[in-house]
């Protein structure tokens, strides 16, 4: 009797399940001088924290077009934040 498992043969990116060889979410990399690490990056901005398991290690990865949402959505949420500092800056004056 077949015991076949379910199996990926590429990674699955974690955030569009795109099948590809996409970049490992906790290694860090490095864009303009600055360290990113996506599953840091994803629980900041989206509260997204990467599943463990064995459906963990197959999703652990992340495609090129969403790191650059990714980004987008960090530098969107640090700005953000920065104007909230100014904007409560000029309440209280
Ligand atoms: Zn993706």
């Amino acid at each position: 009797m077949s015991t076949a498992m379910w199996k990926l043969e590429k990674d699955l990116c974690r955030c569009c399940h795109a099948e590809g060889s996409f970049k490992n979410l906790s290694e860090p990399c490095f864009q303009l001088g600055q360290e990113e690490i996506y599953s840091d990056m994803l629980q900041e901005c989206l509260d997204i924290v990467p599943m463990t398991g064995t459906l963990g290690d197959v999703t652990f990865t992340i495609c090129e077009s969403c790191v650059a949402r990714l980004r987008d959505a960090a530098n969107f949420k640090k700005a953000g934040a920065g104007l909230r500092g100014e904007v409560q800056g000029y309440v209280l004056k």
